[in-house]
């Protein structure tokens, strides 16, 4: 499930209400690659539609992803960050800058549950953790940005003189 119709439709199925500001973040959400937080989200729909507040964006993330709507992930018990791709896909998170990548792998997707008796167990996550190329090569890629930013203002500088 991609594209905005079949997110109505199926909003229309699981008796949710479609709303513009549904619509707006679902938007962000499938557009993005990179599990973004609600936060991040709320930056991007703000530009679109200002009096949006970060609360409505958090809810509206969790209503979506208590309706299987889109994804919920949580690496490292960290911030929770979510996925418009429902489809059944694994993670690799960077245990440095928190990046997260999809990983598909055919094998990791048809392991066979096993019985438990204290509980019905309906599912399972793969994540897996390591270092992504730009942390291994030592850069950080907040600071890259930061770097960029600088250089802008110098040139900045530069012209004005
Ligand atoms: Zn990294
Ligand atoms: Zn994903």
């Amino acid at each position: 499930m991609n594209t905005i119709d079949q997110f109505i439709n199926a909003c229309r199925e699981k008796g949710l209400n479609v709303t513009y500001q549904r619509i707006l973040i679902y938007k962000s959400l499938v557009n993005s690659k990179e599990h973004p937080t609600a936060e991040t989200i709320f930056e991007d729909v703000k530009s679109e539609y200002p009096s949006i507040s970060l609360a409505t964006v958090y809810k509206t993330l969790e209503t979506l992803a208590e309706h299987q709507l889109i994804d919920k992930v949580t690496p490292l018990h960290d911030l929770a960050r979510y996925d418009g791709n429902t489809d059944q896909h694994q993670h690799v998170v960077c245990l440095h800058c928190r990046k997260i990548v999809d990983v598909y792998e055919d094998s990791l997707n048809g392991i066979s549950l096993p019985d438990h008796d204290d509980f019905q167990i309906s599912g399972y996550r793969i994540q897996f953790e390591g270092i992504c190329q730009e942390c291994a090569n030592g850069r950080d890629p907040e600071e890259r940005t930061n770097h960029k930013r600088e250089r802008q203002e110098l040139t900045f500088c530069g012209k004005l003189q």
